[in-house]
């Protein structure tokens, strides 16, 4: 049983030794060596009075050095937070506003904000001299599962990022629903900052299984990702699907697919993966390439697996994870028929306990019948695969038909003439809102024109989904989470 982290980390320190826990920036560590600097860390920090239930905040790159303190803390007691070394300084006060941290270890070579006055310091720089503490010995602080262990703040791509909370129980469930993404002795490279989900709410899942993190170098490029494939014989690699489609797209095809000989398993999650890009990935790099849909306040939902049927693997993101339901429903909280569009809404092990010091925000999202009610929109298909439509702030009414842009988006990707869509409803007369199509083109020499496109569109979907506008774009612009920045999209359709 993993009850805690800390029941969690010494198991692992006992099975595992010498086996690697981590390589990074900052070298390679055991899964022994980490235990030990973890409870050396946690000495060290009570002795300057962290205790249970404080928060101790990270402004670190993803590094040995953050598992080690992620791992004190929770040993501890105490409750990290970790902050995406991307934010803005408006983003970083806000959240450590709301989270009132006790402690904030801040690399301050990283080129991030400045840390609020007043806020107790720690500096990565000093974590060397603090693992030479005797550590807890027996003055281990007592652990309940029930006890908070993170908050993981969102990606902030529709407002400000929500800190979502987790239980030491949340971390644990993440072992039996992490399905084929788990085998013993995995080597899983990893593309998105430790400051997100994907790791913050697996930490348990590694420690169960034995599994060697690779940190993916920052910053990313798709070369520096197929290099460390090759050179750690990466078993698994989670990367967003931006970063699949550069990877497809490196010069050197045949190199790229010798990168990823290694992989049993690629997964793509965080953003849609439009079915073209799936099966590129599956078909020209021979990655059995997985989708995965989660979010911040329930890191796990959905998953496709590797012998799906193609249409399943390609255009679906499968079905509930294990300990996960899923309900599709209307506004009015009715389920919806098989095939038709609703809300999706989540109920599991993995859903968090609440936005940190937000009732208000965490009453609107989560139920206390345990259901939480997501912001996307999708529909089941008869074997109850999920297929998602998008969310629901993107959604446009066009003449009082509704339009999904995922939909389009996913239409246009197969024009042999566009390489990247993204589609934005922006107001207009009488109409309400028309579509407009922000394209990336295959080949800039020779971009689609809106003729073509709506064509294309109207041989496939209802003429009403065609976009009416077209903007050709160098790159579509992104969120520091490599997802569509859709605000700033309708900061261009305006403009
Ligand atoms: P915020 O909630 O702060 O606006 P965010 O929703 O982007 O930001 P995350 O929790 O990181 O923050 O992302 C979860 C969302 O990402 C999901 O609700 C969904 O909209 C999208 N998403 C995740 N995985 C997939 C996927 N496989 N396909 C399509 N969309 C996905
Ligand atoms: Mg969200």
């Amino acid at each position: 049983s993993y009850a805690t982290v800390g029941v969690a980390l010494d198991a692992a320190a006992e099975r595992f030794g010498e086996r690697e826990a981590y390589v990074g920036p900052d070298g390679r560590i055991s899964f022994a060596a980490w235990a030990a600097a973890a409870d050396a860390l946690a000495g060290a920090l009570a002795a300057r009075g962290i205790g249970p239930g404080d928060v101790v905040a990270l402004m670190l790159p993803s590094s040995i050095d953050y598992a080690i303190c992620y791992a004190a803390a929770a040993r501890l007691g105490a409750v990290t937070t970790g902050l995406n070394t991307r934010l803005g300084s408006r983003e970083v006060t806000g959240i450590l506003d709301r989270c009132r941290p006790a402690l904030v270890i801040v690399d301050r070579d990283a080129g991030l904000p400045a840390v609020p006055a007043g806020l107790p310091v720690l500096a990565r720089s000093e974590l060397a001299a603090l693992r030479r503490h005797p550590g807890l010995g027996r003055d281990r602080p007592a652990v309940a599962p029930a006890d908070p262990v993170v908050i993981i703040w969102t990606s902030g791509t529709t407002g400000l990022p929500k800190g979502a909370w987790f239980d030491h129980r949340n971390l644990a469930a993440a072992v039996a629903s992490a399905g084929v993404m788990s085998r013993p002795f995995d080597r899983r490279l990893v593309a998105t900052p430790f400051a997100h989900a994907g790791y913050m709410a697996k930490i348990v899942d590694q420690l169960a299984w034995g599994t060697t993190m690779v940190i993916s170098p920052v910053p990313w490029s798709a070369a520096g990702m197929a290099d460390i494939l090759r050179d750690e014989r990466i078993t698994v690699a989670g990367a967003v699907p931006t970063q699949w489609a550069k990877l497809l797209e490196l010069p050197d095809a045949e190199r790229t697919v010798r990168a990823v000989a290694t992989l049993r398993l690629g997964l793509a999650a965080t953003a849609p993966a439009a079915p073209e890009l799936v099966e590129r990935v599956v078909t020209r790099l021979g990655v059995p390439l997985v989708v995965r849909y989660a979010m911040t306040e329930s890191p796990s939902i959905c998953g496709t697996e590797p012998d799906d049927p193609p249409d399943v693997q390609f255009r679906t993101v499968g079905r509930p994870q294990t300990g996960i339901e899923i309900a599709l429903r209307d506004d009015a909280g009715r389920d919806v028929a098989t095939g038709e569009v609703g809300r999706v809404w989540v109920r599991g092990d993995t859903v968090m306990r609440g936005y940190w010091n937000d009732a208000d925000q965490t009453a609107a999202v989560l139920r206390g019948d345990g259901w939480l009610i997501s912001g996307d929109f999708g529909a089941l298909d008869a074997d109850g695969n999920l297929r998602l439509r998008g969310r629901a702030s993107d959604l446009y009414i066009r003449g009082g038909y509704n339009v999904y842009p995922l939909e389009v988006e996913n239409v246009l990707a197969e024009h042999p003439r566009v390489r990247r869509a993204a589609v934005i409803g922006a107001p207009a007369p009488v109409i309400g809102e028309i579509g407009v199509a922000f394209v990336e083109p295959a080949d800039p020499a020779s971009p689609p024109d809106l003729a073509e496109l709506r064509a294309w569109v109207r041989g496939r979907l209802a003429d009403y989904k065609a976009p009416d506008r077209l903007e050709v774009v160098e790159a579509l612009p992104l969120t520091s989470m490599l997802k569509v920045d859709t605000a700033a999209l309708r900061t261009l359709a305006a403009g």
